[in-house]
């Protein structure tokens, strides 16, 4: 299994930000690890039960500091369509 994660901060500093660049940092990398270890749980031992290939993620993240925001996508690569819809049956469930 793969992850990787492609986190940002959008648009111009606020003068009155709730949370600086810093801060920002630090809310990035719980978010990657908290994201990453129940990844990791739910996944460690999943793979295509014909390919026999691990899924890939890619989690991004965007902070908006206009609305202070942030915004997560799961992209996920695996072998073959019915891999794929396993996959996100089980991203899907609750922890
Ligand atoms: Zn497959």
């Amino acid at each position: 299994m793969k992850i990787e994660f492609d986190f940002r901060i959008e648009g111009d500093e606020q003068p009155d930000a709730f949370l600086d660049a810093r801060e920002l940092q630090l809310m990035f990398d719980s978010t990657r690890r908290s994201l990453g270890d129940g990844l990791e749980r739910k996944f460690r031992d999943v793979v295509c039960g014909e390919h026999a290939e691990a899924p890939q993620f890619q989690v991004t993240g965007r902070y908006d500091r206009q609305l202070e925001e942030l915004d997560i996508h799961y992209h996920v690569d695996t072998c073959c369509q019915f891999f794929l819809l396993r996959v996100m049956q089980i991203l899907n469930q609750r922890a």
